[in-house]
């Protein structure tokens, strides 16, 4: 069976730039605007022969008092609980935040497989701040430039891993 991976984290880690790299088309939509991706977006990919079917989430808001940031909740929810694999984006050039603990809270409560993602590192420099991530408890991050295809070929070994 083709596995559905689903990438999720807050707003304007990446996700979305992430979900076209390895989509390998531009479908979803990157806005430097925060929270842009409204939608749950799909696409059906493919790394070495195998074939799998990738979800981009609207950002996890943890503000849940707006109307918008709770339905983005609920889709990316939904799609945690439609995934075989998560991708749990964060920004690994800007260092943890509350956000990205209270995500990480949420994604102790599944039982699948979770991949700590730390996008925009573009460099070899990793800053020392990314050894952070590590207290999140959800293994080692794995370090991505979505933008310039960086890391994303072991990120997909990684993921398929698990099947
Ligand atoms: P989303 O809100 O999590 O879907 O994030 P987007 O994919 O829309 O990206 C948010 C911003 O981060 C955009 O300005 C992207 O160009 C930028 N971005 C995404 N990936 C990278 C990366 O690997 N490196 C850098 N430097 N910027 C990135
Ligand atoms: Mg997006």
């Amino acid at each position: 069976m083709k596995p559905i991976v689903a990438i999720v984290g807050r707003p304007n880690v990446g996700k979305s730039t992430l979900f076209n790299r390895m989509a390998g088309e531009r479908i979803s939509i990157v806005e430097d605007t925060p929270g842009v991706t409204r939608d749950r977006i799909y696409a059906e990919a493919e790394w070495l022969g195998k074939y799998f079917t990738i979800i981009d989430t609207g950002g996890i808001e943890t503000k849940t008092d707006e109307l918008i940031p709770q339905k983005m909740r609920e889709q990316a929810e939904l799609a945690m609980d439609t995934a075989d694999v998560i991708l749990f984006v964060v920004d690994g050039r800007l260092g943890m935040t509350p956000q990205d603990r209270e995500i990480a809270i949420m994604l102790m409560k599944t039982k699948k497989p979770v991949l700590l993602v730390a996008n925009k590192i573009d460099n070899n420099n990793i800053p020392d701040y990314f050894y952070d991530f590590y207290e999140l408890g959800l293994g080692e991050p794995i370090p991505v430039s979505a933008s310039l295809a960086l890391g994303t070929g072991d990120l997909l070994d990684e993921i398929f891993k698990n099947f």
